[in-house]
């Protein structure tokens, strides 16, 4: 049996594939890529089917972060010229929701920059999941504000609180190259006790940060491991101001091959496309669409995606529809146990004409993309 009957069989199965075909998955050649793409397709339609669920980002506190994780254009000392506000007020992030609501997205994340919130952080967050719910009783919610200290994650699941998200980001090995202010057991531990307060785990990789194939299957194999709901795949956007401005190292090829094999690895497991899908696959982006079941409508925290309405084009342009409502995200029996830049014709210095620093929607007056 070749490697991609292989792979195909084990997904059909929720099996785990080895690491040896795991990293087999990223180093084919660019011949074989749409086999790749039409074998993990497969594995991706007897889980999710042809929906695409749509997630909608809303950047509660955006930029003077403590931190130094190195891929953030909210970190410390970080140059890039983002919009910067504390904490938004129930209201506005409440308008901000309803507008990814109303574009079709099922999930609202509500995020906020910083190691972690204090207590009354998380009643604020509270408050805001009240006025969000208030217009939207079915939206989920899913809650990103990084390191959680005891008892946080059961108050924000008493608050109405459906998920939480803190990635893993990258292998342990190279955690220590991105970030000196936390560590890779830090964000386990996190993960570990939103899953414990009964929250759904969403947690995710960053890919194009200057690691191996090797530091990419650790990583999401330390994610299969804990056993998340949902893995969002980040493909790093190298913004103007950060440490890794420079780092352009993906192409569309490489993207594609790293989102199937993410899908062989997690094959029953939500897989979101995330940042990055527009500025690093471009025209390839509805291929990806037969790799992942999951998108975020819009834009992202501080840089801004493509056109909302265009990204409901693209679904349906390639023959997937939007999950609704009263559609099951996860597959039955799981929900209940629980290159080179020359040759892809990139400039040198990289393709900083493709990022855009968001400048709508929350914490500004203009209206957000959805
Ligand atoms: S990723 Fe989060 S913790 Fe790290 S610098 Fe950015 S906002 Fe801060």
């Amino acid at each position: 049996m070749d490697l991609l009957d292989t792979l195909v069989s084990k997904g059909l199965r929720r099996e785990l594939p080895t690491r040896e075909e795991a990293l087999a998955v990223l180093s084919g050649s660019d011949e074989d890529l749409l086999d790749v793409v039409a074998a993990a397709g497969r594995v991706r339609r007897q889980w999710f089917g042809r929906r695409v669920k749509l997630n909608y980002l809303v950047n509660l506190k955006s930029g003077l972060c403590p931190e130094d994780c190195s891929y953030c254009s909210q970190r410390l000392g970080s140059k890039a010229e983002i919009l910067k506000y504390t904490w938004l007020k129930p209201e506005q992030a409440a308008a901000s929701a309803k507008a990814g609501v109303a574009g079709g997205a099922k999930r609202v994340c509500l995020v906020a920059s910083g190691r972690g919130p204090t207590d009354r952080d998380v009643e604020r967050v509270a408050d805001t999941i009240s006025a969000i719910k208030a217009e939207n009783e079915d939206v989920e919610i899913c809650a990103c504000l990084g390191l959680l200290s005891d008892g946080q994650a059961t108050r924000l699941r008493e608050a109405g609180v459906h998920a939480y998200n803190h990635n893993l980001n990258t292998s342990e090995d190279t955690y220590a190259d991105i970030c000196s202010t936390h560590d890779f057991k830090d964000r386990v531990d996190t993960v570990q006790q939103a899953q414990a307060a009964g929250l759904s785990a969403c947690s995710g990789l960053i890919a194009g940060m200057g690691e191996s194939d090797a530091d990419l299957v650790d990583v999401v194999f330390a994610l299969r491991a804990l056993n998340p709901d949902s893995v969002p795949v980040n493909f790093l956007i190298p913004i103007e101001g950060t440490p890794l401005a420079k780092e352009w190292s993906l192409t569309p090829q490489r993207c594609l091959r790293i989102l199937a094999m993410v899908r062989f690895v997690c094959p029953d497991i939500e897989v979101r496309l995330a940042g990055g899908r527009e500025v690093h696959l471009r025209s390839m982006q509805p291929l990806a669409l037969h790799l992942v079941n999951s998108i975020f409508l819009g834009d992202y925290l501080t840089t801004e995606g493509q056109n909302g309405q265009a990204d409901l084009d693209m679904i349906a342009d390639a023959g997937f529809t939007v999950e609704g409502t009263d559609e099951k995200t996860m597959p039955e029996d799981r929900a209940e146990a629980g290159d080179d830049l020359a040759a892809v014709g990139a400039p040198a210095g990289g393709r900083q004409d493709l990022v855009s620093v968001r400048r709508r929607g929350t914490g500004t007056d203009l209206p957000p993309n959805a």
